[in-house]
């Protein structure tokens, strides 16, 4: 069996491009993963020297691969951002990062929207997927990237099973589920394995899932986004193009701070907020179909109010919506014509008029927020 000072040694023979030394050495390298005889790492390099660097990326590669008991390595360059963002150079035309570098568009994709949370078990995943459903059940072309890298849910959700198969060179083929183009760090490491990624390593995870997958021509690709409004949240907002973002939010208020903290990150990186759900809203008896507001009702609407960000609707508390993702038949394909797939459809439609009608919130006043 390899190890990761195995690899690191074989990285030592690496010569960094400016006279450096070897990668090894240089500072550039992230932690090593080394997962069922395949290597994981990233290098990161200055954002000017990104496109340059491929052969040194190649030559990781390489060398990692030569060593006894390595089947493969996936080695992704991570840009370094400029240390002050006011200082940032002048912006390139396609939205610009706030350290200046622009994000680079993924070919063939129209709009790439983040789902987000403040905090985990808000129903994020479950949202995302049949938000998801949603879009499709309009006719559009839609992918989903599981970067919810510590809890992957997607394989579960959809119940795609098997992993994916390689296209041509480093190029995977997505997975499919109810018509929909499917990438989840759940399909290609175990659990735990995903658990002990970190910093760089998720953001190269991130990247190879975004770029290396064969996605094809698609209206949107959903971003199941980690729970949270940590470094990894922040630096993945700002190293993915994204044309919004959506916040979901349960009613009770330590949800909303959260879903504050949510809004105050996308902000920061100046990312557009798509609007705020209010998932598990009000719960509806499965007997008699009578609703109950149980958390109060409207918390999120008047949240979203005092924030100038829309609020795209309600999706109420069911034992079907459980039911249904445990089962991987949600309830978008499962049960369209019940009142909580109605609501799927209802935000996906108004999620897409303000992605198409250019409707987005700009970042308003700047609020400074310690997140
Ligand atoms: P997150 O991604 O925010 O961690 P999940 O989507 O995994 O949350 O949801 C957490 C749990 O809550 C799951 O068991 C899911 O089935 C359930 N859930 C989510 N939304 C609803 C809802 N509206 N009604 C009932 N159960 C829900």
């Amino acid at each position: 069996m390899a190890d990761r000072e195995q690899v690191r040694q074989a990285l030592a023979g690496v010569a960094m491009p400016d006279g450096r030394g070897s990668l090894a050495e240089s500072g550039a390298l992230s932690e090593i993963v080394i997962h069922q005889g395949k290597a994981y790492f990233s290098i990161t390099v200055p954002a000017a020297q990104v496109a340059g660097a491929e052969p040194l990326r190649k030559a990781a590669e390489a060398a990692a691969r030569a060593v006894p008991g390595i089947t493969s390595a996936l080695v992704t360059l991570t840009a370094e951002a400029p240390p002050k963002p006011a200082a940032a150079a002048p912006a390139k035309p396609a939205q610009p990062g706030p350290g200046g570098q622009a994000k680079v568009q993924v070919a063939g994709i129209r709009h790439i929207i983040a789902v987000a949370s403040g905090k985990g078990g808000v129903g994020k995943s479950t949202t995302a997927c049949n938000l998801a459903l949603g879009f499709a059940a309009q006719g559009l072309r839609v992918g989903v990237l599981d970067a919810d890298i510590y809890g992957p849910s997607m394989p579960k959700l959809f119940a795609i099973h098997g992993r994916p198969t390689l296209k041509e060179g480093r190029t995977l083929n997505p997975m499919q589920g109810y018509g929909i183009k499917v990438m989840s760090i759940g399909f290609l490491v175990d659990e735990e394995a995903a658990m002990i990624w970190r910093g760089p390593m998720v953001i190269s995870a991130i990247q190879q899932m975004l770029r290396e997958v064969d996605w094809g021509d698609l209206d949107i690709l959903v971003v199941d986004m980690p729970p949270g409004t940590g470094d990894a949240q922040l630096t993945m907002a700002q190293n993915v193009p994204l044309a919004g973002a959506v916040i979901v939010s349960t009613p009770q208020d330590l949800a909303l701070i959260d879903a504050r903290r949510g809004v105050a990150m996308f902000r920061k990186v100046e990312v557009p907020i798509l609007g705020i759900i209010e998932n598990m809203s009000y719960f509806i008896a499965p007997d008699t179909g009578k609703r109950y507001d149980i958390f109060g009702n409207g918390g999120a609407r008047a949240e979203a109010e005092r924030q100038g960000v829309p609020f795209l609707g309600e999706i109420p508390l069911t034992m079907s919506i459980r039911e249904k993702s445990d089962a991987g038949t949600p309830v978008v394909v499962s049960e369209p014509d019940s009142p909580h797939a109605v609501a799927y459809r209802g935000i996906a439609a108004k999620v897409w008029d303000i992605l198409e009608g250019g409707a987005t919130q700009r970042p308003a006043p700047r609020i400074v927020f310690d997140a």
